[in-house]
């Protein structure tokens, strides 16, 4: 399973530019949050997005430190549901990836 300390380095410049979004995109909702908005207001819409933005990548950070937790117990690039390889394909687009792909589309079948 490929080199650990260069995946080590995907994740943590990874982790690093997750970060660095999550704080730009903290930043802004905390200032539009001094911001009375009226019904209907677009930018009620902007805010929540940003929110949602917020929530989608500190779930990106949490797989990020998963991932690193993983390849110090030497198990990264396994599959947490049924232990297989993920395909390396997969894991290059999407270093912290904990499921395979046939395991991923069932979770999300039965969701
Ligand atoms: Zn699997």
């Amino acid at each position: 399973m490929g080199d650990k300390k260069k995946t080590r380095e995907i994740l943590l410049r990874e982790r690093a530019e997750t970060l660095e979004e999550m704080n730009f995109t903290k930043k802004s909702v905390e200032y539009e949050a001094d911001y009375v908005y009226g019904e209907g207001d677009p930018g009620i819409v902007e805010r929540e997005k940003g929110m949602a933005l917020t929530q989608s990548l500190s779930a990106k950070l949490a797989a990020i430190d998963h991932a690193l937790e993983r390849l110090d117990q030497g198990v990264y690039g396994l599959c947490t549901e049924c232990g297989k390889e993920i395909n390396p394909e997969r894991l290059e687009v999407l270093p912290y990836a904990t499921l395979c792909i046939k395991c991923k589309s069932e979770l999300e079948r039965h969701a």
